[in-house]
Parts: C-alpha cells; structure tokens; sequence
C-alpha cells in the first residue's frame, strides 16, 4: 500500500518552513515512509511546490520494477547510481552565480562522509548544503490510522503468540529455545518478520536491560523477563512482561509491586498535551521514594513505529514538547538489581484524545508459570 501524497506535501512545506530550498532524504525508513519504497539503495530529492517541486526518487536498476509497483507516480522515479545523486540535484539548481546560492537540507544523521563529499563535489558552489536535522522523523511521530492499525495487528498477534508459548511453560527450556519458539509463533500468525530479536532473561539475567537469551535452561522460583514484537508491513510492536516460575522471594515480590504501580500510575499520566519528560518523571518518582531510583537507568518509553525505536522519547532528557493524538508511544519503567533479578513491564499504547489506548492486551498482575 502506497504512502498517501499527503506526506510529500507536509514534508515539503516544512522544508520551506525551515529556510530550505529541497531537501535530501538517505535514511531509508524515511524514504519507505514518503514513497512506499522499501528496497535497500535509495534517495528522494523534495521541496518546492506547484510547477517548481521536486519529487524524486532516485535508486538503482534492480529496483526499476518494484518501484513502479511500490512508489505511486506522482513521484519522479529514476534510476541513478550514487554516484548520479549529485548531478540529478544539480538540475534543481539554478545556474552557477545568480545570487544567493540556494539551501539545501541533508540528513545530518543519516548520510555518509563519502555521499555528502560525492554531492559537494557535484553541485559545487551551486547551493549550500545544510545540515537538516530530523525533519521526516519529526512528521513520522503522529501515526495516521493505516499505521494504527498496522501495529494493533502486530501487537495483537504478538501478544497470542507469547500465550501460546508461555503456556507451554518456562522451567526447564533454556532462554534461547523460547526466544526461537516465540519468534516462530510470531511468524506462524502472520509477522512478516520480528521487530528484534526478542529478550528472555531469567534470574540473574533479568538484571542485564537488554540481555541476550543464552542456552540456559530457566529455573524454578525465578523471575523471567520476556521482551518481544513482531513487524507488519513494517511497522513494529513492542511488549515485556516480567513471570515468575514459582514460588518468590519478598524482596522480588515487592520489586514487581513497585515496578507494576510505576507502569500503571505513569501510563494513566500519558494524554496529549503533557510531555514525555512529565510522563517519565511520574514513574521514576514511584521508583525514587520505594529506594530504586538507581535502578532504572533507562527512559521510560519511546515511540514505535516503522522503526522499534523513534522519536517522541519519554525520558529525563526528553524535550518539553507535548506528546499529541496520534502517537505510539512505550511505557515500559524497570528495576534491574545486578547480580540479584530485574523486572520490567511493557506496553505500547496510542495517544488518543482523551488519554491513551492500550495496545496489548495482557494481563500485568504477577503470572506465575511452571
Ligand atoms: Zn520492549
Ligand atoms: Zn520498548
């Protein structure tokens, strides 16, 4: 399904909205989100508007084909090598000593060394090439309701497939047998692919954030930290629910009840108009005053999308925009004890008018599974 031309128009004009004259688009996320392509080698040129915009996707001759499939025609499609981009721009020049050169945005983020000297070399003093930030992630943060509807699947399937494996219970298979057996299941309900590989940290392990599932078979009476997504056309979703196998300690109980109470109290926080730094601040100050403020290290969210993680942030040091209608965001607050447990405890939710609505459908109370 092609992108809506709505997007190429919004960028455009923020384009011109930031003093540009076009801009140079090489993260790709950001090209399958304009165009709809998702090959591996592209650019877009944009800017302008009526007889003067420029609305070109440049790619290679192994993608002829599926561009015309993918990227509807209102864009210029063309096929250059990298080493074309340079003069392809130059045709959106004006000729060479006419004034002030004219401005154009590269992504800062997203462009090599060697692209950007390839495109200097090319234009010349033509234009000014202008570090521009993250103009297309910006637009990318509030989902339209094709993409809400993308990652509601994806959350749900996911959530059916951790059922499923969980259900078969956890003692005894190593983290690693349920992290294949769950990207398996993923992909038996319909995920095109899994959003990353999926985190299954049990006892000791569930300290480590972002642990990597070992061939260690999972204990009894301990706490197993499960973090996965599936992709859909795309888009991502992302849960973690934290189990115990059996019988806890009060320590490890009283953990979870503080994590559970930070993750309930700040999701209730999140509506638009507040920001992700308030929203964060809500679940850190319940883990601060129970003594674990150290223990989370990480931000409490962030968005998700056609990437697992993108902007808005919800953290410390998120900016003080409010978060608005239309976002997906993490409320995903952890207590990680090294050499003791970890739990963390995930959903991905959609800012809606009012607040938010919760995408997974899980139950967050303490599971115990044997
Ligand atoms: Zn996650
Ligand atoms: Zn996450």
């Amino acid at each position: 399904m092609s992108p809506s031309s709505g997007r190429a128009e919004r960028l455009a004009a923020a384009v011109h909205e930031r003093g540009l004259d076009l801009l140079l688009v090489s993260n790709l996320v950001n090209v399958r989100w304009l165009t709809g392509f998702t090959g591996s080698n592209a650019l877009v040129i944009i800017g302008g508007s009526g007889e003067d915009a420029a609305r070109i996707l440049l790619s290679d001759f192994r993608y002829t084909t599926q561009i015309e499939e993918q990227v509807p025609p209102t864009w210029d499609r063309r096929e250059a090598t990298q080493e074309l981009v340079g003069p392809a721009l130059a045709e959106h020049l004006p000729p060479a000593g006419g004034g002030t050169p004219p401005r154009v945005g590269f992504e800062d983020r997203a462009i090599t060394v060697h692209q950007l000297e390839r495109i200097r070399e090319a234009i010349g003093d033509r234009a000014e090439l202008v570090p521009a930030g993250s103009l297309v992630e910006g637009l990318r943060e509030v989902k339209d309701a094709g993409e809400v509807s993308r990652i509601r699947e994806a959350a749900r399937l996911a959530d059916i497939a951790l059922s499923e494996v969980v259900g078969q219970g956890l003692i005894g298979r190593t983290e690693a047998q349920v992290a294949l057996d769950l990207e398996v299941a993923m992909r038996r309900h319909g995920a095109e692919a899994i959003s990353f590989p999926p985190i299954v940290a049990s006892g000791t392990h569930g300290a480590l954030p972002h642990a990597e599932p070992r061939a260690v078979p999972i204990e009894a009476g301990v706490l197993v930290t499960i973090d996965w997504g599936a992709q859909l056309e795309g888009y991502c979703s992302d849960c973690t629910r934290t189990f115990a196998t059996g019988e806890i300690s009060e320590d490890e109980r009283a953990v979870y009840d503080v994590v559970l109470r930070a993750q309930e109290t700040s999701l209730a926080a999140v509506r638009p108009g507040r920001s992700g730094r308030e929203i964060d601040a809500v679940a850190r100050d319940i883990i601060t005053e129970a003594g674990h403020g150290d223990a989370f290290g990480h931000g409490l969210g962030h968005g998700v999308g056609l990437e697992i993680h993108e902007a808005p942030r919800l953290s410390r040091l998120a900016p003080e925009t409010p978060l608005a209608e239309g976002m997906i965001v993490t409320v995903e607050p952890g207590i990680y004890l090294p050499g003791r447990f970890g739990v963390r405890i995930e959903d991905l939710v959609v800012i809606t008018a009012m607040g938010s609505d919760v995408l997974n459908t899980l139950p967050k109370d303490l599971q115990v599974v044997g």
